[in-house]
């Protein structure tokens, strides 16, 4: 798992951006969007909150030459690629709700922006010790290439588009990836068809905008985050987007660090997300719009229904 909340922002001018669209990218509505957060000022860049999906989406796109150079930089820095010391952990932690997932027949994965996919294969392995020899391939959409199988029964095969993928997928994971791209709108209804019925999904994606109006000069990491999705966008994820499919799972994300690798970053990770949890145990099902909202990220697990 790429640990993306260490990116670093950077001033864009105004040759690095697209002129403002008047549509939400995420959800394409052309109603008004508010701004909820200025980015930068000189060119003038903000957040916009979209009333019918309640995302929040950058007013101006960055043009494509500016992110490959901001990607370069942050491939060729070693340190930004600090990925999580247990991806066992965040794997069992995506796979728990999803008991329907195990079975007799080979299970196919898409890990879509999963760098070198080391979360699909530690949740593969962990299939695989649960439900013995059925065989598992997994594609993983991204820049890097993936990490070698280590197990005969597990197959990778790395991706550079979606429009490469095969499709019929069991679960099709988005995690830390769709703050990432512009034009999410069409990633988010493509990835919708490749899903078979039953499958799972499971996103995740910052929340910050709530704390970032708190705390002056908050870096969204912009151009690398252009989109904020919280729990009010989740929990209307589904009815949004016009899927088959139910809400299993919407809650704040899984804490990135461990005590012992940042213990002050980890404490405060929990003392923000524990209001969220105890508001969800106490306020189930769900509400639309949680109260606590100072979270820094949230997670959500979809499955497809089996008619559709
Ligand atoms: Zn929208």
């Amino acid at each position: 798992m790429r640990a993306t909340s260490f990116h670093k922002g950077i001033h864009c001018g105004a040759s690095d951006i697209v002129p403002a669209l008047d549509a939400c990218p995420i959800c394409l509505s052309s109603e008004p969007r508010e701004a909820v957060f200025q980015i930068q000022a000189a060119p003038d860049i903000a957040m916009l909150k979209c009333g019918r999906c309640r995302g929040c989406s950058a007013s101006h796109m960055p043009k494509g030459d500016l992110l490959a150079r901001y990607y370069a930089q942050y491939y060729a820095d070693t340190e930004l690629r600090t990925t999580t010391s247990d991806t066992g952990y965040f794997a069992r932690h995506v796979t728990a709700p999803m008991s329907g997932l195990v079975g007799a027949r080979p299970l196919r994965i898409l890990d879509y922006g999963g760098g070198d996919g080391s979360v699909a294969y530690a949740i593969a392995k962990g299939l695989l010790d649960k439900s013995g020899d059925c065989g598992i391939h997994i594609d993983v959409v991204d820049f890097e290439a993936p990490r070698a199988s280590g197990d005969g029964r597990i197959t990778l095969q790395g991706c550079k588009e979606l429009r490469d993928v095969g499709g019929d997928y069991d679960l099709i994971l988005a995690s830390a990836v769709l703050e990432h791209v512009p034009q999410v709108n069409a990633v988010i209804r493509t990835l919708a068809t490749l899903a078979r019925p039953g499958a799972y999904f499971y996103a995740r994606t910052p929340f910050m905008i709530p704390l970032a109006r708190l705390i002056r000069k908050f870096d969204l990491t912009y151009p690398a985050h252009v989109h904020d999705m919280g729990s009010s966008f989740w929990n209307r994820f589904v009815q949004t987007f016009e899927l088959k499919a139910e809400t299993i799972v919407s809650r704040a994300s899984l804490i990135e660090t461990t005590l012992l690798e940042a213990p002050a970053r980890t404490i405060a990770a929990f003392v923000m997300k524990l209001p969220s949890h105890l508001e969800l145990a106490v306020r189930r099902p769900g509400p639309m719009d949680p109260i606590w909202t100072l979270v820094g990220g949230w997670e959500v697990v979809l499955r497809f229904k089996r008619d559709r």
